[in-house]
């Protein structure tokens, strides 16, 4: 395996370090080693952020902001179009590191960088567009409005399995709001951090601006914590497990902070009688196994109309045989591997339940061994028939397993789709006017995503992404998700020479 492009982004030494460049340590327990889950070789070391480094990034990273939050909106705006040029120019060398590290395909690592550059786009749009509302005010020569501040330092939090975009969703945007960010990534993607910081180093020394407006920190849910419990990060914006999510948001909670959560999924499509074989075959399919199953929008379950049950069941274990599962940097593969060995055996923990629990396997999962799959990480994806109150069909699994479920009318079958803790993506197959708007209507989807005639992942960035209930209720990226990055101010201004009151409160001395 070429490893070039490491050296592209400046990671050809061990040891990549922090954003503070400093090597705290020589013992190897205070470092993360990154193997890939590819050929499970060892590409590269990231020394984990100590407790007195992250203060020296908080104490950076709060200069910065009073230094930041004067160069007006559009002025910030035009460094994160540097940004977004910047990874054009990095677009190869970074996509494949986020295959190579994450084990998603080549295709699917460009598409992530492409992902960043999306949102330094809307970002750059959006910097001159943080409006706020003018209101009437009851009182006579008054005016009312509103107005948007930055909030100050925003700690991210973010997942393996979108190891670069997820950062630059929070940040790209916030960014443009005036915040500072300081970032944890996945301890499992380590070297990916480090490149988007090395990226965004070239812009910060290029425009002179102060190092702490964006800073990474390393390390596991220890690192974590430094930032969840630390008062002078007044937003927490965490991406990851529902486990994880509920410990963010007690320990955020009871500072009084705030936090943005982006959580686990339990997606289901509904495919219904009048839909189109074929949308269902190819949305299913990639939504199933595309990322190995590795998407909080991943579909995990298919209810499908008992008439075309048979026709779907069919048509989808033929179409699993034609799966290709391989490195996932060779573009003639399908499906890359799964991100560690507990992935792996979570994978065949679930698979082991669901047949306790009373499912009946379609197609057979299992562990691929031999050439090429040396990691040991590469899994076949499977499908289970299941019914949906199975305690394992009710949790999210992070890997390629589908539950297959029948239903008898659709009334039943959004219930079914509803009836689990998560609430992020949904989707309708259907040809069907009545059947699209019931599961558009407010008795129908209550996930934060439903689509019809598309599968549940693969959202743009356009829209508000996120989900309700288990899945924590956040909304990143797109439309005016950007209010969660900024704080709310109302201002009166009397421009008369009396003092009246409001609600006609008199007070006269
Ligand atoms: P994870 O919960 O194990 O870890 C996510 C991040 O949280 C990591 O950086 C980890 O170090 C940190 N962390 C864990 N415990 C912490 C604590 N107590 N305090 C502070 N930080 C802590 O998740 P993962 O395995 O990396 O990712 C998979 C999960 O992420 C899946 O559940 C998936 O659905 C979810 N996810 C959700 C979205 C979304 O937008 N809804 C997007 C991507 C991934």
């Amino acid at each position: 395996m070429n490893l070039d492009f490491l050296k592209t982004l400046g990671l050809e030494e061990r040891n990549a370090g922090t954003s503070t460049g400093a090597r705290a340590y020589e013992s190897e327990a205070d470092y993360i080693d990154s193997y890939s889950p590819v050929d499970g070789k060892y590409i590269g070391s990231v020394s984990v952020t100590t407790k007195e480094q992250y203060e020296t990034v908080m104490e950076k990273a709060g200069e910065a902001f009073k230094v930041w939050r004067k160069y007006t909106a559009p002025q910030r705006g035009e460094i994160v179009r540097q940004y977004g040029e910047a990874l054009r120019k990095y677009k190869e060398p970074l996509g494949k590191l986020v295959s190579y590290e994450m084990g998603k395909s080549l295709q699917e690592g460009y598409g992530e960088v492409q992902e960043m550059i999306d949102i330094c786009d809307f970002a750059v749009g959006l910097s001159r567009q943080l409006y706020g509302l003018t209101m009437h005010s009851e009182r006579p020569n008054h005016r009312m409005y509103e107005q948007w501040h930055p909030f100050g330092i925003v700690g991210i939090i973010s997942a393996f399995n979108f190891p670069v975009a997820v950062w630059s969703w929070n940040s790209m945007i916030a960014f443009v709001c005036g915040d500072v960010c300081v970032w944890k990534g996945s301890e499992k993607t380590p070297l990916c951090s480090v490149a988007c910081q090395n990226i965004w180093k070239e812009v910060v020394e290029a425009n002179d601006i102060p190092e702490g407006v964006g800073s990474i920190i390393n390390g596991d849910y220890k690192v974590g914590e430094y930032m969840t419990t630390d008062k002078r990060i007044p937003l927490i914006s965490a991406t990851g497990s529902t486990r994880m999510g509920k410990i963010v948001a007690q320990t955020v909670a009871g500072r009084l902070g705030r936090s943005l959560l982006e959580l686990g999924g339990n997606n289901a499509i509904i495919v219904t009688e009048s839909s189109d074989l074929k949308v269902v075959l190819t949305g299913s399919v990639f939504g199933a196994v595309g990322t190995c199953g590795q998407r909080c929008t991943t579909t995990r379950r298919l209810i499908v109309h008992r008439s075309i049950y048979n026709t779907v069941k069919e048509n989808m274990a033929s179409a699993y045989t034609q799966l290709r599962i391989g490195n996932p940097l060779d573009e003639n593969n399908h499906v890359g591997p799964l991100i560690d060995k507990d992935a792996v055996n979570m994978y065949l923990s679930a698979l082991e339940q669901a047949v306790e629990q009373g499912g009946s396997v379609l197609v057979e999962g299992g562990v691929l061994e031999g050439e090429g799959y040396e990691s040991g990480c590469y899994v076949k994806p499977a499908i289970v028939e299941a019914h949906n109150n199975m305690p394992i069909v009710q949790h999210e699994t992070f890997a390629p397993i589908l539950y297959l479920i029948p239903y008898d009318n659709l009334e039943d079958a959004i219930e079914m789709q509803n009836d689990v803790p998560q609430g992020l993506s949904s989707a309708i197959m259907t040809n069907n006017l009545r059947e699209a708007e019931l599961f558009l209507s407010c008795a129908g989807s209550d996930c934060g995503i439903a689509n019809v005639n598309i599968g549940t992942s693969g959202a743009e960035i356009g829209g508000a992404f996120g989900g309700e209930k288990e899945t924590g209720g956040g909304r990143e990226s797109g439309s005016d998700s950007w209010k969660a990055y900024m704080r709310r101010q109302t201002n009166t201004i009397n421009y008369g020479a009396e003092v009246p009151l409001a609600q006609g409160i008199k007070f006269d001395f």
